[in-house]
Protein backbone atom coordinates (compact mmCIF):
# COMPACT_ATOMS: atom_id res chain seq x y z
CA UNK A 1 0.00 0.00 0.00
CA UNK A 2 1.17 3.41 -1.39
CA UNK A 3 0.54 6.65 0.80
CA UNK A 4 1.51 9.98 -0.90
CA UNK A 5 1.74 13.02 1.48
CA UNK A 6 0.85 16.73 -0.23
CA UNK A 7 2.53 18.83 2.50
CA UNK A 8 4.36 22.08 2.99
CA UNK A 9 6.41 20.48 6.18
CA UNK A 10 7.48 17.20 4.87
CA UNK A 11 10.68 16.87 7.75
CA UNK A 12 7.66 16.28 9.99
CA UNK A 13 6.68 12.67 8.77
CA UNK A 14 10.31 11.71 9.47
CA UNK A 15 8.51 10.34 12.41
CA UNK A 16 6.88 7.65 10.75
CA UNK A 17 10.33 5.81 9.99
CA UNK A 18 10.54 5.33 13.86
CA UNK A 19 8.84 1.58 15.51
CA UNK A 20 6.26 -0.27 14.07
CA UNK A 21 5.61 1.55 10.74
CA UNK A 22 9.27 2.30 9.63
CA UNK A 23 10.06 -1.65 10.19
CA UNK A 24 6.75 -2.00 7.78
CA UNK A 25 8.08 0.37 5.32
CA UNK A 26 11.29 -1.44 5.70
CA UNK A 27 9.33 -4.65 4.53
CA UNK A 28 8.44 -2.95 1.98
CA UNK A 29 4.42 -3.70 3.51
CA UNK A 30 3.89 0.10 2.84
CA UNK A 31 5.63 2.87 1.41
CA UNK A 32 5.18 6.70 1.73
CA UNK A 33 6.45 9.61 0.09
CA UNK A 34 6.29 13.50 1.06
CA UNK A 35 5.62 16.14 -2.20
CA UNK A 36 6.45 19.54 -1.05
CA UNK A 37 4.02 21.59 -2.01
CA UNK A 38 6.23 24.63 -1.96
CA UNK A 39 8.71 23.17 -4.19
CA UNK A 40 5.00 24.15 -7.12
CA UNK A 41 4.67 27.91 -5.94
CA UNK A 42 5.26 29.40 -9.07
CA UNK A 43 6.62 32.93 -7.18
CA UNK A 44 10.20 33.60 -6.65
CA UNK A 45 9.16 33.92 -3.13
CA UNK A 46 7.97 30.43 -2.85
CA UNK A 47 4.68 31.79 -1.29
CA UNK A 48 1.70 29.65 -1.28
CA UNK A 49 -0.81 31.35 0.52
CA UNK A 50 -2.63 34.69 0.59
CA UNK A 51 -5.45 36.72 1.94
CA UNK A 52 -8.87 34.78 1.91
CA UNK A 53 -11.26 36.84 -0.67
CA UNK A 54 -14.19 38.49 1.79
CA UNK A 55 -11.76 39.57 4.39
CA UNK A 56 -10.84 38.13 7.97
CA UNK A 57 -7.61 36.91 9.21
CA UNK A 58 -5.28 33.99 8.55
CA UNK A 59 -4.18 33.22 4.92
CA UNK A 60 -5.47 30.42 2.70
CA UNK A 61 -3.61 28.17 0.62
CA UNK A 62 -3.59 29.03 -3.13
CA UNK A 63 -5.29 26.14 -4.89
CA UNK A 64 -2.80 25.88 -7.84
CA UNK A 65 0.58 24.73 -6.13
CA UNK A 66 -1.59 21.89 -4.48
CA UNK A 67 -2.72 21.00 -8.06
CA UNK A 68 0.21 21.09 -9.21
CA UNK A 69 2.12 19.00 -6.88
CA UNK A 70 -0.99 16.07 -6.68
CA UNK A 71 -0.46 16.56 -10.87
CA UNK A 72 2.89 15.42 -10.58
CA UNK A 73 1.92 12.43 -7.77
CA UNK A 74 -0.09 11.35 -10.73
CA UNK A 75 1.86 11.63 -13.71
CA UNK A 76 3.10 7.67 -13.48
CA UNK A 77 -0.39 6.15 -12.57
CA UNK A 78 -3.44 5.04 -14.95
CA UNK A 79 -5.97 5.41 -12.35
CA UNK A 80 -6.82 8.45 -9.60
CA UNK A 81 -5.82 7.43 -6.54
CA UNK A 82 -8.03 8.06 -3.70
CA UNK A 83 -7.54 11.35 -2.09
CA UNK A 84 -8.24 12.69 1.39
CA UNK A 85 -8.06 16.04 2.81
CA UNK A 86 -7.16 15.75 6.53
CA UNK A 87 -9.82 18.62 7.75
CA UNK A 88 -11.50 19.46 11.14
CA UNK A 89 -14.78 19.59 8.37
CA UNK A 90 -13.98 15.60 7.98
CA UNK A 91 -16.09 12.61 9.13
CA UNK A 92 -14.18 11.94 12.04
CA UNK A 93 -12.10 8.84 11.87
CA UNK A 94 -13.17 5.18 13.06
CA UNK A 95 -11.58 2.21 13.61
CA UNK A 96 -13.97 0.59 10.63
CA UNK A 97 -13.17 3.63 7.95
CA UNK A 98 -9.27 2.95 8.56
CA UNK A 99 -10.03 -1.06 8.20
CA UNK A 100 -11.90 -0.17 5.07
CA UNK A 101 -9.19 2.00 3.84
CA UNK A 102 -6.07 -0.47 4.50
CA UNK A 103 -7.75 -2.12 1.58
CA UNK A 104 -6.65 0.70 -1.17
CA UNK A 105 -3.98 0.33 -2.87
CA UNK A 106 -3.13 4.33 -3.09
CA UNK A 107 -3.89 6.86 -1.16
CA UNK A 108 -3.00 10.72 -1.66
CA UNK A 109 -2.79 12.84 1.90
CA UNK A 110 -3.57 16.66 1.36
CA UNK A 111 -2.45 18.26 4.42
CA UNK A 112 -3.27 21.79 4.73
CA UNK A 113 -2.22 24.87 7.40
CA UNK A 114 -2.92 28.21 8.20
CA UNK A 115 -6.48 29.11 7.72
CA UNK A 116 -6.95 25.68 5.14
CA UNK A 117 -6.94 25.23 1.10
CA UNK A 118 -8.83 27.17 -1.23
CA UNK A 119 -12.38 25.19 -1.43
CA UNK A 120 -11.98 24.94 -5.24
CA UNK A 121 -8.87 22.54 -4.40
CA UNK A 122 -11.12 20.31 -2.31
CA UNK A 123 -13.74 19.91 -5.43
CA UNK A 124 -11.39 19.64 -7.81
CA UNK A 125 -9.41 16.54 -6.29
CA UNK A 126 -10.33 15.57 -3.18
CA UNK A 127 -12.92 12.16 -2.97
CA UNK A 128 -12.95 12.53 1.28
CA UNK A 129 -12.48 14.85 3.93
CA UNK A 130 -11.17 13.11 7.22
CA UNK A 131 -11.47 14.84 10.96
CA UNK A 132 -8.86 12.89 13.45
CA UNK A 133 -11.54 14.78 16.29
CA UNK A 134 -13.91 17.73 17.12
CA UNK A 135 -10.90 20.38 17.37
CA UNK A 136 -8.75 22.19 15.84
CA UNK A 137 -4.57 21.61 15.00
CA UNK A 138 -2.20 23.85 13.15
CA UNK A 139 -1.82 21.75 10.19
CA UNK A 140 -2.49 18.52 8.64
CA UNK A 141 0.38 16.53 9.15
CA UNK A 142 -0.38 15.49 12.70
CA UNK A 143 -3.80 13.83 11.55
CA UNK A 144 -2.30 12.57 8.74
CA UNK A 145 0.57 10.49 10.48
CA UNK A 146 -2.53 9.40 13.46
CA UNK A 147 -4.47 7.95 10.10
CA UNK A 148 -1.24 6.34 8.18
CA UNK A 149 -0.45 4.49 11.80
CA UNK A 150 -4.37 3.25 12.22
CA UNK A 151 -4.32 2.32 8.79
CA UNK A 152 -0.77 0.60 8.20
CA UNK A 153 -1.48 -1.57 11.65
CA UNK A 154 -4.77 -3.17 9.90
CA UNK A 155 -2.26 -3.91 6.52
CA UNK A 156 -1.53 -7.99 6.65
CA UNK A 157 1.98 -8.40 7.83
CA UNK A 158 2.52 -4.88 9.54
CA UNK A 159 1.80 -6.47 13.09
CA UNK A 160 2.91 -10.17 13.94
CA UNK A 161 -0.96 -11.46 14.16
CA UNK A 162 -4.06 -10.43 12.86
CA UNK A 163 -5.47 -10.84 16.88
CA UNK A 164 -2.92 -7.99 17.59
CA UNK A 165 -5.76 -5.41 16.12
CA UNK A 166 -8.75 -7.75 16.22
CA UNK A 167 -8.97 -8.07 20.33
CA UNK A 168 -8.36 -4.11 20.84
CA UNK A 169 -10.42 -1.19 21.44
CA UNK A 170 -12.72 0.12 18.62
CA UNK A 171 -12.82 -3.20 16.61
CA UNK A 172 -15.91 -4.66 17.69
CA UNK A 173 -16.89 -1.51 19.10
CA UNK A 174 -15.55 -2.22 22.40
CA UNK A 175 -13.06 -1.61 24.60
CA UNK A 176 -10.19 -3.66 25.36
CA UNK A 177 -10.25 -5.49 28.71
CA UNK A 178 -7.94 -4.48 31.74
CA UNK A 179 -4.01 -5.68 30.80
CA UNK A 180 -1.61 -7.27 33.14
CA UNK A 181 2.28 -8.38 32.89
CA UNK A 182 4.69 -9.16 35.61
CA UNK A 183 5.41 -9.26 38.63
CA UNK A 184 2.38 -10.53 39.71
CA UNK A 185 2.14 -8.06 42.74
CA UNK A 186 3.03 -4.32 42.13
CA UNK A 187 2.20 -2.21 45.34
CA UNK A 188 0.12 -4.40 47.07
CA UNK A 189 -2.05 -4.76 44.37
CA UNK A 190 -2.00 -8.44 43.07
CA UNK A 191 -3.04 -9.50 39.29
CA UNK A 192 -6.62 -11.28 38.87
CA UNK A 193 -6.81 -14.88 40.11
CA UNK A 194 -8.37 -15.78 37.00
CA UNK A 195 -5.02 -14.63 34.91
CA UNK A 196 -2.71 -17.09 36.58
CA UNK A 197 -5.21 -19.89 36.23
CA UNK A 198 -3.83 -21.46 33.08
CA UNK A 199 -7.86 -21.92 32.67
CA UNK A 200 -8.27 -20.59 28.85
CA UNK A 201 -11.93 -20.52 28.76
CA UNK A 202 -12.37 -18.92 32.19
CA UNK A 203 -9.49 -16.22 31.01
CA UNK A 204 -11.67 -15.59 28.18
CA UNK A 205 -15.03 -15.40 29.81
CA UNK A 206 -13.23 -12.95 31.99
CA UNK A 207 -11.81 -11.00 29.15
CA UNK A 208 -15.22 -10.57 27.51
CA UNK A 209 -16.74 -9.49 31.05
CA UNK A 210 -14.27 -7.22 31.77
CA UNK A 211 -14.53 -5.47 28.52
CA UNK A 212 -18.32 -4.98 28.79
CA UNK A 213 -17.20 -3.30 32.01
CA UNK A 214 -14.82 -0.95 30.41
CA UNK A 215 -17.06 0.35 27.91
CA UNK A 216 -20.24 0.59 30.38
CA UNK A 217 -17.50 2.99 32.68
CA UNK A 218 -15.84 4.41 30.41
CA UNK A 219 -17.70 5.14 27.13
CA UNK A 220 -21.14 3.90 27.26
CA UNK A 221 -22.34 5.73 24.23
CA UNK A 222 -20.28 3.01 22.30
CA UNK A 223 -23.15 0.45 23.40
CA UNK A 224 -26.03 2.59 22.41
CA UNK A 225 -24.25 2.47 19.25
N1 LIG B 1 -10.00 27.32 9.39
C1 LIG B 1 -10.21 25.92 9.46
C2 LIG B 1 -11.57 25.63 10.06
O1 LIG B 1 -12.05 26.42 10.89
O2 LIG B 1 -12.19 24.60 9.73
C3 LIG B 1 -9.14 25.25 10.30
C4 LIG B 1 -7.80 25.26 9.66
S1 LIG B 1 -6.56 24.43 10.63
C5 LIG B 1 -5.91 25.72 11.59
C6 LIG B 1 -5.27 24.13 9.47
C7 LIG B 1 -5.24 22.71 8.90
O3 LIG B 1 -5.03 21.79 9.94
C8 LIG B 1 -6.46 22.26 8.17
O4 LIG B 1 -6.47 22.69 6.84
C9 LIG B 1 -6.36 20.75 8.28
O5 LIG B 1 -5.57 20.19 7.25
C10 LIG B 1 -5.64 20.56 9.61
N2 LIG B 1 -6.52 20.17 10.73
C11 LIG B 1 -6.83 20.94 11.81
N3 LIG B 1 -7.62 20.29 12.66
C12 LIG B 1 -7.83 19.06 12.15
C13 LIG B 1 -8.57 17.93 12.57
N4 LIG B 1 -9.29 17.92 13.69
N5 LIG B 1 -8.55 16.81 11.79
C14 LIG B 1 -7.86 16.80 10.64
N6 LIG B 1 -7.14 17.85 10.18
C15 LIG B 1 -7.12 18.97 10.91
Amino acid sequence: MKFDILTLFPDMFDILNESIIGRAEKKGLIEFNTTNIRDFAINKHGQVDDYPYGGGYGMVMQPQPIYDAYMKVCEPLDKKPHVIYMSPKGKVLTQKRASELSEMEHIVILCGHYEGVDQRIIDKIVDEEISIGDYVLTGGELPAMVLIDTVSRMIEGVLKTEESFTLESHYNGLLEHPQYTRPPEFMGEKVPDVLLSGDHKKIEEWRKEMSYKETLNKRPDLLNK
